[in-house]
């Protein structure tokens, strides 16, 4: 099984997904490959791609960019929920793992969606700024190196337009933010980014204790 909630047993987390989860069976494939995968905790959960999703539809988003691919949950999950014009925009600097989920990109059929842009995402975000696109995003997800989650962030805030929602991944990481030994320059990041964001009177800011840990920050 996929990692659970943070805070959720694991048998209160499997009657959540068993009450829940309507993954389509492209999605159930991708990730049950993916578990295999040393890396796997990097997956987002199927109840996070299905908020991911939802997300999408509530808003009526039409372009969305991510920060993060891995091997492409949570970008399948909202490319099938975008409408058929719809685009992600997609950054992540792996080769083989966006192999993996180009593969599942194409077996959905939404391949024609995803633009996917292997270079470091802050030279993609500041072309994707240089090239005009800036307040043209409705919704953009952070899910990368947690030590750049704040240059990720101010560029992402420019980028979506007014309204537009930020979604970011593992900001609760392990529970370790609350862990004073914990001094590592992840979870240090995790803790600044938390920090800053609070005060941000830029965006309107709710933190959901799903998965890992998501922050939701609407631009005003
Ligand atoms: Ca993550």
């Amino acid at each position: 099984m996929t990692h659970k909630s943070l805070g959720l047993s694991d048998a209160l987390y499997r009657y959540l997904l068993s009450v829940s989860l309507r993954e389509p069976a492209v999605l159930r494939q991708l990730r049950e490959e993916t578990v295999l995968h040393p890396l796997q905790m990097m997956q987002v959960t199927p109840d996070e791609g299905q908020f991911l999703s939802l997300l999408v539809q509530l808003m009526g988003a039409r372009k969305t960019l991510e920060v993060g691919v891995f091997t492409g949950y949570s970008s399948l999950a909202v490319a099938l929920a975008l409408p058929a014009d719809g685009q992600v925009i997609a950054c992540d600097v792996s080769e083989e793992y966006t192999a993996i989920a180009r593969r599942y990109w194409q077996q959905a059929g939404v391949a024609h969606k995803i633009d996917l842009r292997l270079a470091p995402a802050l030279d993609t975000l500041d072309a994707l700024i240089d090239e005009g696109h800036s307040s043209s995003f409705d919704l953009a997800f952070i899910d990368a190196d947690k030590g750049n989650y704040l240059n990720y962030y101010e560029r992402s805030l420019q980028l979506v337009r007014p309204g537009g929602l930020i979604v970011a991944d593992n900001v609760l990481w392990s529970g370790s933010v609350i862990d004073a030994a914990d001094q590592s320059d992840s979870t240090n990041a995790i803790r600044r980014f938390n920090k800053v964001l609070h005060q941000d009177t830029r965006i309107t800011l709710c933190m959901v204790p799903m998965s890992d840990g998501l922050t939701l920050a609407i631009r005003r």
